[in-house]
């Protein structure tokens, strides 16, 4: 697991209000445009998700008390913290489902970087089994279950439909041929 710390953000102790177990995750995505620049800059994916914790603390009718998500998960499969482990997200839509799920965010969206790559979605498979550590239980859901919201999107819903199964890597046999057929 590639964890980038909330120290390391240089965030403070979350606000956010305790949240010892819940019936497990919700997948969530960002549900507006992405840079596909994230793909190739790693510092992209980490100014976005300092951007995201500042907007929903400037979010003064949803009244956040820190980033809504629990983590987030960027294209470079790095799991970012954000309110972490203990805490009860802002982010499912209203407080029973907040209390019900914790929370972890894809960074892509519904436009430019819509598709996760393999290494994100097994940073949110990280998220989930570190939450399943620390008192979430095996429901992975996404934002849409009992929510009116096209979150997670497509492409992330289809997996957590799967049952958000960590991606196995192509062999490298397998990954030669391919690279031969394109030839
Ligand atoms: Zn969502
Ligand atoms: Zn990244």
């Amino acid at each position: 697991m590639k964890l980038v710390t909330r120290a390391q953000l240089g965030w403070p102790a979350s606000a956010a209000p305790t949240q010892t177990s819940t019936l497990g995750v919700k997948v969530h995505y960002e549900g507006e445009p992405v840079s596909t620049r994230l793909l190739t800059d790693h510092s992209a994916c980490i100014a976005e998700w300092q951007a995201i914790r500042k907007a929903h603390l400037a979010d003064t009718k949803e009244n956040y008390s820190d980033i809504a998500y629990n983590y987030g998960a960027c294209p470079h499969g790095y799991l970012l913290e954000g309110r972490g482990i203990g805490k009860r997200t802002g982010a499912n839509g209203n407080q029973p489902l907040n209390i019900a799920h914790y929370a972890v965010c894809g960074l892509v969206g519904s436009s430019g970087l819509t598709q996760p790559t393999d290494a994100m979605l097994g940073a949110i498979r990280d998220g989930i089994e570190l939450l399943r550590q620390h008192g979430a239980g095996l429901e992975i859901k996404g934002h849409r279950d009992g929510y009116p919201t096209a979150c997670p999107g497509g492409p992330l819903y289809a997996w957590v439909l799967k049952g958000a199964p960590r991606p196995t890597p192509t062999p490298a046999a397998d990954r030669r041929r391919l690279d031969e057929e394109v030839r």
